[in-house]
């Protein structure tokens, strides 16, 4: 039988490390979040083999008086938080007063540094978790902690670092997301002698762009939103930029950086509708809340949180996302910068016929208007009249069947009319849905009989009530026979027998009518793409023109139902560079 002994104090140490120093980037973690503690406003980091032979990090910070230097090697000691009631409403990114004994337990620590007020420098070592005599040293106010040999006393551990590529690149990424919470302070990141990063201070917009990149920013759309004590800043990608990976997701809890499953969950949520699938949505996110409304000792790398009100949390940050993903089409900055030449051209081509009514706009737009739907009103028929171009423009011509050509102050308007007629029906109906008890119907000038399986006649039996909500009149001809006799005024202009089928088709898949609530988007996202214009069906300049208006009017028009975009601008810049004009 064995025995019980107490663990020595090293290897209790050793343990706990393995918490805390998973690798150099986690050890570097732990040394910035502690000079950004100590209010520095200038932080320097030394790497030498990604870490794994030196990590040192200069700060100008508040630094430790010369008496404090061996508590702030010892474990549980700290000068963040004192009592229970500290702990509940800590500010700090660091208070579990770890970090430090856990690194001086697997490898040589030395600390040199000033406090504020103080006539001199001491250093201090630690080495094999055994701490030396502090003696005196020469540095201005601050402190530079140096760690050396990771995990030298502990080679298991070491057996499971990577490359020292790999690890490198952990580092810059942890300095990248310290650096994006922190545009107040500056930061220079140094690896075996090259010097790689240098982050000036500058406004939190211009850290983002930098860090988070340009091809980001210029992609998002800024937000800034509050409610019952809780705030939501940054940028979120539109989603025709999102990613194939999950590299541009930067999210903050009172300034600190968290992988948190509600927050990220709120996220894909407030995405769904606009986001294709398989990518991943973009951004850099700023959630702050009063610190007691947050418990942040949750992990011991603080990655995780745990929200008091987690449902209001979760509500708050969909909403605030989901309304600046829902608002209308955005321009890029450099389209409307530009302002349009002041082309003469542009007033004569402004279309005449723009509010002819034809077979086209009357399907689709005509009961849209009657039936309360804002259609904005036609451009006047008057050239003469001066007039803002439209967001998009007005259209030129029609590509193979599928593009829109149009023409606005900036350059060329590319879209894709399926793609956006789908968006269009979608918006107009999910609207629908939720505001009327059953959706206009329109009935049809001759009723439209087909077959259909014995199976998809007793769904239509045990969903009437759903179909004649959705607006359509649909009833058993024969055992195995449909007939359509009216159609959703939204849809009126697809083929009955398929669009009745796809539908009873779906319901067939989802079963019980308490699973169609739940899926009422797919279904509704079903029908809409099911009655989109198609490819090669040639459109009047006037129907083209229509499209671009609903456009500009309806929510997230920037992408299909399926997170493709819908549209793209070609600048008069972009298309010069083209033809080396004016070089
Ligand atoms: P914690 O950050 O949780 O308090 P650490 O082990 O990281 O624990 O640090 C222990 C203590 O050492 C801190 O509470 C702080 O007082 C002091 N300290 C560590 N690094 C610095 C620094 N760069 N500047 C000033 N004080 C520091
Ligand atoms: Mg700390």
């Amino acid at each position: 039988m064995s025995r019980i002994f107490p663990l020595n104090d090293v290897l209790i140490a050793q343990i706990a490390a393995g918490e805390v120093v998973e690798r150099p980037a986690s050890a570097l973690k732990e040394l910035v979040e502690n000079a950004l503690d100590a209010g520095a406003t200038d932080i320097s980091v030394f790497l030498e083999e990604g870490g794994v032979r030196l990590i040192r990090v200069e700060d100008n910070g508040h630094g430790i008086e010369t008496d404090d230097l061996p508590l702030a090697l010892a474990s549980h000691a700290t000068s963040k938080i004192h009592t229970l009631e500290d702990l509940e409403k800590v500010s700090s990114l660091g208070f579990r007063g770890e970090a430090l004994a856990s690194l001086a337990a697997v490898s040589t620590v030395e600390i040199v540094s000033r406090a504020e007020g103080a006539a001199r420098a001491s250093a201090l070592r630690s080495r094999g978790g055994r701490l030396e005599q502090a003696i005196p040293a020469a540095r201005g106010t601050g402190t530079t902690l140096t760690v050396s040999g990771l995990f030298s006393e502990t080679p298991a551990r070491r057996k499971f670092l990577k490359s020292e590529s790999t690890e490198f690149g952990h580092c810059d990424e942890l300095m990248k997301r310290l650096a994006l919470s922190f545009p107040q302070v500056a930061f220079r990141l140094t690896h075996n002698g090259k010097p790689l990063r240098h982050w000036p201070v500058v406004p939190l917009e211009t850290r983002v762009r930098v860090i988070a990149g340009e091809a980001f920013f210029v992609a998002s759309s800024g937000l800034d939103e509050q409610a019952s004590g809780l705030r939501l800043q940054g940028w979120v990608a539109r989603p025709a930029y999102s990613s194939a990976s999950r590299d541009a997701q930067y999210l903050y809890v009172n300034g600190r950086f968290v992988r948190d499953r509600l927050l990220a969950h709120a996220l894909r949520q407030a995405y769904q509708d606009v986001l294709h699938h398989q990518r991943h949505p973009a951004y850099v996110l700023f959630l702050t809340m009063d610190p007691s409304m947050v418990d942040v000792n949750v992990h011991p790398a603080k990655t995780e949180v745990r929200f008091r009100e987690a449902q209001a949390v979760h509500r708050f940050v969909f909403q605030a996302v989901s309304k600046v993903l829902a608002s209308g089409l955005r321009v890029p900055e450099a389209a409307q910068e530009r302002g349009g030449r002041q082309d003469p051209a542009l007033t004569l081509q402004r279309p005449l016929a723009i509010h002819e009514p034809d077979a086209f706009h009357s399907a689709l737009f005509g009961p849209l208007s009657a039936r309360g739907v804002t259609v904005p009103s036609p451009a006047p028929a008057y050239a003469d009249v001066p007039q803002e171009v439209p967001l998009l423009g007005y259209a030129l011509a029609q590509l193979h069947g599928i593009y829109i050509l149009a023409q606005n102050q900036a350059g060329l308007i590319l879209v894709d009319m399926h793609a956006a007629h789908e968006r269009i029906l979608y918006e107009t109906l999910k609207k629908s849905w939720l505001q009327d008890e059953q959706m206009a119907s329109q009935p049809l000038l001759l009723p439209s009989a087909f077959n259909a399986s014995t199976t998809l006649v007793a769904t239509l039996e045990s969903h009437a009530s759903l179909l004649l909500r959705l607006g359509f009149q649909v009833s058993p001809a024969g055992p195995e026979s449909l007939v359509v006799r009216a159609m959703p005024v939204l849809l009126s202009d697809s083929d009955p027998s398929q669009l009745v089928t796809e539908v009873l088709n779906e319901l067939l898949e989802y079963g019980d009518s308490r699973l169609v609530q739940e899926k009422n988007h797919e279904l509704l996202a079903g029908m809409a793409c099911r009655s989109a214009v198609r490819a090669n069906r040639q459109l009047t300049v006037a129907e083209m023109n229509a499209l671009l208006r609903q456009m500009e009017v309806v929510e997230r028009a920037d992408q299909c139902n399926h997170g493709r975009p819908t549209w793209r601008q070609v600048t008069l810049d972009e298309l010069d560079r083209w033809f080396m004009r004016g070089q």
